[in-house]
């Protein structure tokens, strides 16, 4: 077992991490605690790519959502996280699984593990760039990414996948003018509300950017909760506009899947296994 950790070279997986896990007596508490976990492309990344984390491979994907089903996990919405984060759910082996920006690798490799499962799940899709590709950060990324069109949101949403907003454009909010925050959380929500037929509850800050005003433009847009690119669990009385998640990349092995899952750092730095 060891050997197989120690080629683990992601996610700060060394040897300090495996005997802290090994050697700690406090292994799972699972009380008062939910999981989000983060997503973005479902695929193999091109030979090219910049920031190949972003990426996990469809088989690790149907291993992990494997993994959720053998150890127990309830898969359920963001609306269930929600419940939880206002007391008014006691089950504490929640997970709910995100995926940012709408890839159309989602509808290709990954709707269709979660079927098999019946998990629900949520996309974070850019209202102005369905059907189109990943503008904001192609360049950077050094690969144009399809994105989902909508016609298969509305296959999907029929289906159990859920599509929250992930603002217009995917600008960085907190540079935003006021009428352009407004735009793209307000504005976001109703584009697709009115394409879909379904209310909008749940909002994906760009980049993982917030701040104050941020937070109050999207609370006052109407969102019920709104997912961080801030790591950790999710604790009851939590603000719901600032909701934790567990990333997954494509460097996460399955043993620091099970890591993440079940023994987790509470905070973003360093590691720290939870005694909550
Ligand atoms: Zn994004």
């Amino acid at each position: 077992m060891l050997t197989i950790l120690h080629t683990e070279s992601s996610e700060g997986w060394g040897g300090q991490e495996i005997r802290s896990l090994l050697e700690s007596k406090e292994l799972i508490k699972r009380g008062h605690r939910a999981i989000v976990l983060m997503y973005h492309n479902i695929g193999i990344p091109p030979e090219d790519a910049e920031m190949r984390g972003l990426y996990v491979t469809p088989r690790m994907f149907g291993f992990q959502m494997w993994y959720l089903k053998v150890a127990g996990f309830r898969v359920v919405s963001l609306k269930e996280i929600v419940r939880f984060i206002k007391g008014e759910s006691a089950d504490k082996k929640l997970v709910a699984i995100t995926f940012d920006d709408g890839y159309q690798d989602f509808y290709d490799n990954a709707y269709p593990v979660l079927r098999m499962y019946n998990y629900p799940s949520t996309v974070f899709i850019v209202s102005d760039m369905a059907g189109k590709e990943n503008i904001w950060d192609s360049e950077r990324l050094k690969v144009r990414k399809r994105l989902l069109d909508w016609d298969r949101i509305l296959e999907m949403k029929d289906n159990g996948v859920v599509f929250g907003s992930h603002s217009k454009t995917h600008p960085s909010l907190v540079r935003s003018s006021a009428e352009e925050l407004e735009d793209e959380t307000r504005g976001s929500k109703t584009v697709i509300e009115e394409r879909s037929n379904c209310p909008v509850e749940f909002f994906c800050y760009p980049y993982g950017d917030y701040d104050d005003r941020v937070l109050d433009a999207v609370g006052q847009a109407g969102y019920l909760a709104a997912v961080t690119t801030k790591r950790g669990y999710v604790y009851r009385d939590d603000n719901p506009l600032e909701i934790r998640r567990i990333s997954i990349k494509l460097t996460t092995h399955p043993l620091s899947f099970l890591y993440k899952l079940h023994f987790n750092s509470k905070t973003q730095d360093g590691l720290k296994v939870c005694i909550s």
